[in-house]
């Protein structure tokens, strides 16, 4: 099997999956205050000061969710419903245009449901944020902004978005800037504190740890309202028992990642552009996605996984359907859309012509991707393509 899904989820770090195991087998709830929930509550709360450790953050301010999808939620309608009820006039919430759906879907729903007027930022041909539209929609409505969320890095190009220079031009205004980081944490150097940040969000299946946790990272001194309201663990932010031993793995994969990183990063991208190459030789007239630099098919503002491919007058279901029939797995776009082939939204607010976003595939590449992942593609993807284009012009 030819795995190039990796943006979709990661297979688990073995030491991720060796804590998970090991604490399945704990019982005690961290918030019983007996020996055995005791003993739980340290292992959540060493968990937090790894955690916060690898992402250069307090432990006080890593709050566990069930995921990244939760971590987005609570801080856009958190945010939003703290920062409006404050002041009323603060009903404008900004994202990029190429936001994850959790992120964009959650901002529309405050459209339609709480009043709030969803403001979608424009980005520029490589998917990047247009800081000058930015700049100009704080200028004329810095007093009715409720908050900012801007992703670190593209789950579909890869695009890694200029987050301090969005940092400095909404605290210039004072404010509060989000960042769903999901895809960059693992493969980027991210430190939630010297991003200046105020809310970050992240999820362990992404990076080789268990699916069903994350973690939203919220700075002490910013107020958000609770989405989801019960036993007040988390600061009274995210109630819930806490998943100890998802929690422990997730602690042991963002170790094993950050540790890792510069080694993987450096050996993916090599592969990544070695696919980039052959998919170009094979097929002349793809077109590569995201940002790229002249000489070279990508460039280092890019998530070192992730290989964007327009196919002309290919259709992206026959392609992925042709690909997966030789062992081939890989998406259209993202993954997270429960298994409907919407045409993309980042693609569209790229320029890409509808037809062109229909016929684009991410390869995405991890850990335990190989030279013979990327040979497989070069072997396949000539004729793939020619059958994929038969089948359309039927
Ligand atoms: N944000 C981004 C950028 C993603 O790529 C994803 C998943 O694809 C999510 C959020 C959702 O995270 P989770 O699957 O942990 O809910």
């Amino acid at each position: 099997m030819t795995y190039l899904d990796h943006a979709a989820t990661t297979p688990m770090h073995p030491l991720a999956a060796d804590a998970l195991v090991a604490e399945l087998g704990r019982v005690g709830n961290p918030s019983s205050v007996h020996e055995a929930g005791r003993a739980a509550r340290r292992a959540v709360e060493e968990s937090r000061e790894l955690i916060a450790d690898r992402l250069g953050a307090h432990p006080s301010e890593v709050l566990f969710t069930g995921g990244g999808t939760e971590a987005d939620n609570l801080a856009v309608k958190g945010l939003f419903w703290a920062r409006s009820g404050a002041d009323s006039r603060r009903r404008r919430v900004l994202v990029s245009a190429v936001e994850h759906h959790a992120v964009l879907d959650a901002a529309l729903w405050l459209g339609e449901r709480e009043d709030a007027e969803p403001v979608l930022l424009p980005v520029d041909g490589a998917g990047r944020l247009d800081l000058s539209a930015l700049e100009a929609e704080l200028g004329n409505h810095a007093d009715e902004v409720a908050l900012l969320s801007v992703m670190w890095a593209n789950n579909e190009v890869g695009t890694i978005q200029p987050i301090a220079e969005v940092v400095a031009l909404a605290h210039a205004y004072d404010i509060p800037v989000h960042s769903d980081a999901v895809q960059a944490v693992g493969p980027l150097d991210v430190e939630f504190a010297t991003s200046g940040l105020d809310a970050m969000s992240v999820s362990a299946h992404k990076l080789g740890g268990p699916v069903g946790v994350g973690a939203l990272l919220l700075r002490r001194d910013v107020d958000v309202t609770a989405v989801q309201h019960g036993g007040g663990q988390e600061r009274g932010v995210r109630s819930g028992t806490f998943a100890t031993a998802l929690i422990r793995s997730f602690a042991a994969a963002i170790d094993a990642a950050v540790a890792g990183r510069r080694e993987q990063g450096g050996r993916v991208a090599a592969l990544r552009d070695a696919l980039a190459v052959a998919v170009l030789a094979e097929v002349p007239d793809a077109v590569v996605r995201g940002p790229a630099v002249p000489g070279s098919p990508l460039d280092a503002a890019r998530l070192p996984g992730n290989l964007s491919i327009t196919f002309p007058g290919c259709d992206t279901d026959a392609l992925l359907y042709l690909l997966d029939s030789l062992g081939v797995q890989c998406s259209a776009g993202s993954a997270c859309q429960a298994g409907v082939t919407r045409t993309s939204h980042v693609l569209l607010a790229m320029g890409l012509t509808e037809a062109d976003a229909r016929g684009t595939v991410r390869f995405s590449l991890g850990r335990s991707s190989t030279r013979a992942d990327v040979d497989t593609v070069a072997g396949v993807i000539g004729d793939v393509v020619a059958r994929a284009r038969a089948a359309g012009s039927r």
